[in-house]
């Protein structure tokens, strides 16, 4: 059997990754994006597990790397004084440098901007996805990597839909040139928690937009979760300056000013003085409202889900983009191993990725629970430690 020609619905990191995998894999590969301009700033940085950056690291090693280490993993109080501080290898990098990396590694031929998915039809032979405004296309298989709002989880699955966690994450960057000294020292191979009543930070240094990794040219990341209750409150810090009401995101410059007064306010009070810097010299954040999506399948004839389309962490084990990759990477595999028969290989595919993000959503669910409400979230517990699979892994 020949490989099967690819229909990829959602042009993100998990998306490409799927789509650049499946491509060395020997398939045709097309990505159609909603988007009409490429994705290019989403203004955030994440931590890299292995995975998300398997495809770089795999041929090329330590140069093809698309992202910067940090050594130390450390929490302070209030003062700033360090609680603890253990020795630890993880990587960060900005969403938007691995997306580029991605993108360039798929190049733009196949990469088809502003083409929204509207439906699809899987048939025993092969599938057709239609899209907005243009002809349908057909295919063999179509992976929807197209998030938590996905359009083809809603036609499979109507009643599966996100369901917020009852806190948000603040977001935001600052350049690290323009901290202190003492910012910059605390700040130089740590990544720093401060665990707050309720809630907790973290920050952690970042590439600059040019993928420049070294002092003083990296920026600081800082990811702080905070309360807002359903009924007022959260509906109230979603609805931007421009008069919008927004689900999930607060893009930088919608925030309203008294939420930015209230939130500044706050981080005075609150933080030690090297995350409050950080957060201070954010002009813009942005706010990323957290949910839980968990969809009993993945697999529908020759139609798979894949990331948060399927399965949306919260993101406390810092594993969203690493999943949407897994389920690419064991995507791949399952092809390989059925000589690309599409219902076979979905078939193999399903169980493990269910149960890998399964696992991983009980687990930052729990942590969400203990840090944001039951209080109970402990400096340096190894618990805490990022990782898909488990912590630290
Ligand atoms: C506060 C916060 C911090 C995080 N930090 C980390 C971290 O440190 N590490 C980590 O691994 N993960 C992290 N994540 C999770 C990560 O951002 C997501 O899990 C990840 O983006 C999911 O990737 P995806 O490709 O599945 O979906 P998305 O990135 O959401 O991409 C979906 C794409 O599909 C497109 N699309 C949507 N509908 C359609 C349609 N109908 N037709 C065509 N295209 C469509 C969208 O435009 C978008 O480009 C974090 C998340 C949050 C909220």
């Amino acid at each position: 059997m020949g490989w099967p020609r690819v229909l990829v619905a959602g042009g993100s990191i998990g998306g490409l990754t799927a789509a650049v995998l499946l491509r060395d894999l020997g398939c045709e590969v097309d990505v159609y994006e909603r988007s009409h301009a490429a994705l290019e700033d989403r203004g955030a940085g994440i931590v890299v597990l292995p995975v998300t950056e398997r495809y770089f690291t795999q041929r090329g090693g330590e140069d093809d790397r698309v992202s910067l280490e940090l050594t130390f993993w450390s929490y302070v109080d209030r003062a700033g004084v360090v609680l603890s501080a253990d020795p630890d290898h993880f990587r960060f990098s900005g969403w938007s440098t691995i997306y580029r990396a991605l993108l360039d590694e798929f190049g733009p031929e196949r990469y088809h901007l502003g083409h929204e998915m509207t439906g699809f039809e899987s048939r025993p032979d092969g599938v057709i996805l239609h899209l907005a405004d243009r002809p349908s296309i057909e295919g063999d298989l179509l992976v929807c990597a197209d998030g938590l709002g996905s359009t083809a989880r809603s036609i499979l699955m109507p009643e599966v839909v996100p369901e917020y966690a009852g806190y948000v994450a603040w977001r935001g960057t600052t350049p690290e040139a323009g901290l202190s000294e003492r910012a910059r020292a605390d700040l130089s191979d740590s990544m720093i928690y401060q665990v707050l009543d309720p809630g907790h930070i973290l920050v952690y240094a970042i590439p600059d937009h040019e993928g420049r990794s070294t002092s003083p040219h990296r920026v600081i990341n800082f990811v702080w979760y905070r309360n807002y209750p359903t009924g007022g409150p959260f509906e109230d810090l979603m609805m931007g300056r421009d008069g919008i009401s927004r689900a999930g995101t607060m893009p930088p410059g919608t925030i309203r000013l008294e939420h930015l007064t209230e939130m500044r306010a706050t981080a005075a009070e609150v933080l030690a003085p090297t995350l409050r810097e950080v957060v201070e010299g954010c002009a813009e954040p942005l706010i990323q409202a957290v949910f839980d999506l968990e969809s009993p399948r993945m697999a529908f004839g020759r139609v798979c889900l894949i990331g948060d389309a399927a399965i949306g962490l919260r993101p406390h084990v810092a594993a969203g983009q690493a999943k949407a990759c897994a389920d690419g990477w064991a995507l791949r595999d399952a092809l390989a191993a059925a000589d690309g028969d599409v219902p076979l290989a979905l078939a193999a595919w399903e169980p493990g990725q269910l149960d890998l993000g399964h696992r991983a959503l009980a687990r930052t669910r729990e942590m969400g629970q203990a840090s944001q409400f039951d209080r109970t979230m402990i400096p340096g517990d190894p618990a805490w430690k990022f990782g898909l699979w488990e912590p630290g892994n």
